[in-house]
C-alpha cells in the first residue's frame, strides 16, 4: 500500500499512452538525507496535541495493550467473507474479491501479510492508513471501509468493491480528455482533497493510480482508496519528510517544508495530464524532474494547450502556484468557473463528512444522542483518533470545551460557508448537555462514523448502561434517571420518547426497539457531490 519506491531506467515517454506508468514514477522517500533514507513513512501522528489529554476529557476506556496491530483480539475474516480471484497486488498487501457471507454482497479486502511488516514503523503506518480510511469513509468520492480483523498471519481491510478499475488506465486509454471530462474528474479529485483537508488529514500521494472507478459504467464515481502516505494534521506543524510520487510532488516538498497546500499541487498536475496528456515537469532522471518541479516553469504553448480554454489555464496556474501561500485552497477550485461549466451538481456548496453527520446528528431524538454519547464514551481511543485531532484543531484555546466562535471559525477554517443561524444550530445539536459549549465527548458524539455506532456491541453496551436493573428493558423510571444524570430532558420529552421508541406499546424499550431507533435514519446519506 502506498507509495511504493518503483525505479527504473526505461523509455522517458512524455505520454502516458507510450508507457509513462514505467518511468521513475514513485518516490516513496525521494532524496531524502541519508539518515532519513532508513525511515519508512517517518511522520508518525505522535505525539501530537491530540495525544495529550484534552482538558474535560472523559478519556475512553483502554483497551488491554495486545500485541496485535489493530490493538483487537484476532477474528477469523473468513467466519465473515468468502474469498474470490486477486484483484491486484501492492507493496504489503494482495486484494481479493470477497463475498460477504451473511448477505452475499461483494467487496474487496486488502490482505497484508504481519510477516512483511517488519519494523513498528511499518506496523504504525498500517494501523494509520487504516484509521484514515475509517475516518474518512462514508463518503462518495472515498472508498467506503467495511471493517478490519487480524489473524496471527495477516491483517484484512475489507472496503467497497471498486469494480471499474483504475483512472490510471482509463487515462492511457483515452489519451487525453475534453476540458468538461477533465473538469469532472478533476472535481472528483478536489472533492477528495477537500474532503481530507476538511477531516484534518493531509494525503500527501494523490497520482492517477490512487483513485479507482466505483463501476464500469461511463459515469462511475471516482473513488480515493490508498491512504499509504496520508497523515492527520496537526495544527501549526511543519512538515519535512519527502514522501510523495516524483512528477506529482510539489516543491515545498523538496525544500522540506510543507502544509496540506501539497495536495493541490498534485491534483493540479494530474489536472495538468488530464488536460494534455503529459506531466507538467518531466525529465529522463528523478533529479531532473525534481529540478524541473522547483523550477516551476509550465508549458502552455506545446499542443494541445493553444486550444484549451483560458479559464482551464488558469485554474491549472493556480494550482501549480510555487508559493503554497498564494496556491489556491480545494474551497477556491472548487468555487473555480472552469470546474463548473457545464458541471450539474457543481455549484451547490460542498459539505464535509464531518459537517453532514453534524447535521445528521441534528435530526436525532435525545435518547439516541445520550445513547451515542454512551457509545462515545466508550470507544478506544484508536477509532476516534481523527475526530480527536480535529477537536484539538478547532479548540483553538485548548481549553477543552468548543465555543461557537471557534465551531464557526473551525468550519470557516475548513472552507464551510454555513450561516451564522446554521452554526448556532450545529452548536445546539450537538451541545446534548446544553450548557452553551460543545465537550469533546459531544463533538465525537455527534461526529462519529455510523459504522461505529452501528456496532452491535457498541449498541448492547449502550443499552445495558440504560437498563439499570438488568431487566432486558428500559423503564421510564431508568430513562429518566439517565436523561437527568446528564441534565437533560423534562418529564414530556422522556414519555415523548418512550412513546416514539416503543413500538410495541408496552411503557418500556427492549433491545429490539432500542436498535431499529438507534440504527433509523443512518442509511448511508444522499450523495453530497
Ligand atoms: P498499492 O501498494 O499500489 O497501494 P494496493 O494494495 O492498495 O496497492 O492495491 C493494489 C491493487 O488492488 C490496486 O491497484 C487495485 O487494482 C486493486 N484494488 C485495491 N483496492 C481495491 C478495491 N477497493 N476494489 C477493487 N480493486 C482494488
Amino acid at each position: 500500500m502506498g507509495g511504493c519506491l518503483t525505479k527504473s531506467k526505461d523509455p522517458k515517454p512524455r505520454h502516458y499512452a507510450h508507457g509513462y506508468r514505467s518511468s521513475p514514477n514513485t518516490v516513496a522517500k525521494a532524496p531524502a538525507p541519508a539518515q532519513q533514507q532508513a525511515h519508512h513513512r517517518p511522520e508518525k501522528p505522535g505525539p501530537t496535541p491530540a495525544a495529550a489529554p484534552v482538558s474535560g476529557l472523559k478519556q475512553a476506556v483502554p483497551r488491554p495493550d495486545t500485541n496485535t496491530i489493530l490493538g483487537k483480539p484476532y477474528e477469523d475474516v473468513k467466519l465473515h467473507y468468502s474469498f474470490g480471484k486477486e484483484l491486484g497486488r501492492g507493496q504489503f498487501g494482495v486484494t481479493y474479491l470477497c463475498t460477504e457471507n451473511s448477505t452475499g454482497r461483494q467487496f474487496a479486502c486488502k490482505s497484508i501479510s504481519k510477516r512483511k511488516l517488519v519494523t513498528k514503523n511499518d506496523k504504525d503506518d498500517i494501523k494509520r492508513e487504516i484509521q484514515i480510511m475509517q475516518h474518512l469513509s462514508g463518503q462518495p468520492n472515498i472508498v467506503e471501509f467495511k471493517g478490519a480483523y487480524e489473524d496471527k498471519q495477516s491483517v484484512h481491510v475489507v472496503m467497497e468493491l471498486c469494480a471499474g478499475g483504475e483512472l490510471f488506465d482509463r487515462i492511457i486509454a483515452k489519451g487525453h480528455y475534453s476540458e468538461r471530462a477533465a473538469a469532472s474528474i478533476c472535481r472528483s479529485i478536489v472533492n477528495v482533497v477537500h474532503i481530507c483537508h476538511f477531516m484534518g488529514v493531509m494525503h500527501r500521494d494523490l497520482k492517477p493510480e490512487n483513485f479507482l472507478l466505483s463501476s464500469k459504467d461511463e459515469n462511475a464515481l471516482l473513488k480515493a482508496t490508498d491512504f499509504g502516505l496520508s497523515v492527520f494534521i496537526e495544527e501549526g506543524k511543519v512538515y519535512r519528510d519527502i514522501v510523495g510520487s516524483a512528477y506529482y510532488v510539489a516543491p515545498e516538498v523538496l525544500r522540506r517544508r510543507y502544509g496540506k497546500e501539497i495536495d493541490i499541487w498534485s491534483a493540479g498536475v494530474i489536472l495538468y495530464i488530464l488536460l494534455s496528456g503529459v506531466p507538467p515537469f518531466w525529465a529522463e532522471t528523478e533529479k531532473g524532474i525534481f529540478d524541473a518541479i522547483l523550477q516551476g516553469d509550465i508549458d502552455f504553448e506545446s499542443a494541445p494547450w493553444p486550444t484549451i480554454s483560458s479559464s482551464a489555464k488558469d485554474l491549472v496556474r493556480r494550482m501549480l502556484t510555487q508559493d503554497p501561500k498564494k496556491r489556491i485552497t480545494s474551497a477556491q477550485v472548487l468555487e473555480h468557473p472552469w470546474i463548473k461549466e457545464g458541471g450539474e451538481a457543481s455549484d451547490k456548496p460542498i459539505d464535509s463528512a464531518v459537517l453532514s453527520r453534524m447535521k445528521q446528528f441534528r435530526a436525532m431524538n435525545k435518547l439516541k444522542k445520550l445513547a451515542l454519547k454512551v457509545i462515545a464514551e466508550n470507544l478506544s481511543t484508536e477509532e476516534i483518533q481523527g475526530l480527536k485531532q480535529m477537536f484539538t484543531n478547532i479548540d483553538t484555546d485548548n481549553s477543552g470545551t468548543i465555543t461557537y466562535e471557534e465551531l464557526k471559525a473551525g468550519l470557516a477554517r475548513l472552507g464551510s460557508k454555513l450561516t451564522e443561524a446554521e452554526v448556532q444550530q450545529l452548536m445546539e445539536a450537538a451541545d446534548v448537555d446544553g450548557n452553551g459549549t460543545i465537550d469533546y465527548i459531544e463533538f465525537i458524539t455527534a461526529t462519529m462514523h455510523r459504522h461505529k455506532l452501528e456496532r452491535d456491541d457498541h449498541l448492547y453496551k449502550a443499552f445495558q448502561h440504560f437498563d439499570k436493573d438488568n431487566s432486558g428493558f428500559i423503564t421510564i423510571d431508568e430513562l429518566e434517571i439517565a436523561m437527568k444524570d446528564y441534565g437533560m430532558g423534562d418529564d414530556d420529552t422522556i414519555k415523548e420518547i418512550i412513546s416514539e421508541v416503543d413500538t410495541d406499546n408496552d411503557g418500556r424499550i427492549n433491545y429490539d426497539e432500542f436498535c431499529a431507533m438507534m440504527r433509523s435514519g443512518t442509511q448511508p446519506q444522499a450523495k453530497l457531490f
